[in-house]
């Protein structure tokens, strides 16, 4: 029987690929394949300014270099065009109306400086925890600020306690209102917001698992809550370490001696299953750093291998001798 599986890639292309995002969608890749399953490549380039099309086109061949292949979506379906973020709106724009016809949806009048002076900073990521300060404005206050500014458009949470089983960090405890208040659905630039898209775009391709980031942990709760409140299933979410700088960073496009271009002109990774082996060896899915192609490493893939804490690396990495072959 045909596996239901059914994964994605979900890059945004802002950038070039870097060891931390490959590491992230080599697993995604692997949990798909190693249980005969399918993904999907969805270019996540909301924000169509920072996320020229170039990018995605050069992204789209680093996967293809790297022999981490797609079924679905940019570049390889007939609609090819439907799996960019970019051209989605009028899509996003009928899920946004199902969710305001609920009365769950708010206009949102504060700025950035307001809303540094008025929330408070999430105990753990720095983020802010929405007060809720527009949510009750009479019809009057909302014409009068709408004459200074645009809104965005925020969902209402409820204030209970939660639990989810992450497939690898297990149970994860949350209450929505406590840990984040009032989300973003819609920016007052009109550009609909991560969360929103993100939820839309799993239900309608029908993801079955998400595999990122763990970074991306805490999106989890606010993605399951639209899931909800749209009627439909969430997917299964399996979240991986991250490779982190020295510092404790999360790598970043700035770390440009770890994005693939410059990885690719070493002499220890100029062959993909060098790379490949790398970050297999990483993720604890080989007892040391060998050359290896992506479908021989799916047949030996074990998920409860990958380590929980994040890895650190840093640039170091190209001064040592990392093949003994080599
Ligand atoms: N587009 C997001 C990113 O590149 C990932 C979104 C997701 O996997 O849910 O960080």
């Amino acid at each position: 029987m045909a596996s239901q599986y059914k994964g994605r890639f979900a890059p945004t292309p802002s950038g070039f690929l870097h060891l931390g995002n490959i590491f992230s969608l080599l697993l995604a890749w692997l949990r798909a394949k190693s249980v005969g399953g399918k993904i999907v490549l969805r270019v996540e380039d909301l924000d169509f300014v920072r996320c020229p099309r170039p990018n995605a086109d050069k992204l789209a061949e680093d996967l293809e270099w790297l022999g981490l292949t797609w079924d679905e979506g940019a570049y390889v379906s007939a609609n090819s065009e439907e799996y960019f973020q970019s051209q989605r709106t009028a899509v996003y724009e009928k899920y946004f109306a199902l969710l305001q016809e609920q009365n769950i949806v708010y206009p949102c009048y504060c700025s950035r400086g307001e809303l540094h002076a008025a929330n408070a900073p999430h105990s753990s990521d720095g983020q802010f925890i929405y007060s809720g300060s527009c949510k009750n404005l009479t019809v009057a206050q909302r014409s009068e600020k709408e004459k200074l500014r645009s809104p965005a458009y925020r969902l209402q949470v409820p204030d209970e306690e939660n639990i989810f089983a992450d497939a690898h960090y297990g149970p994860q405890r949350y209450n929505l209102a406590a840990d984040c208040g009032d989300f973003i659905l819609r920016r007052s630039d009109g550009i609909f917001a991560y969360q929103l898209a993100v939820t839309v775009d799993d239900a309608l391709m029908g993801i079955t698992e998400v595999v990122r980031g763990r970074d991306l942990l805490s999106s989890a709760p606010m993605q399951m809550h639209i899931f909800k409140k749209l009627g439909c299933k969430p997917p299964r979410y399996f979240h991986v370490p991250l490779l982190t700088a020295p510092d404790g960073r999360r790598l970043a496009k700035r770390d440009g001696d770890l994005g693939l271009d410059a990885v690719r002109k070493t002499k220890s990774f100029s062959h993909r299953e060098k790379v490949i082996g790398f970050l297999a060896y990483l993720a604890k899915q080989i007892p040391k750093p060998e050359p290896i192609a992506p479908e021989d490493l799916a047949k030996i893939f074990r998920q409860e291998l990958i380590p929980h804490e994040n890895i650190i690396i840093d640039g170091g990495i190209f001064n040592e001798k990392i093949f003994d072959e080599v």
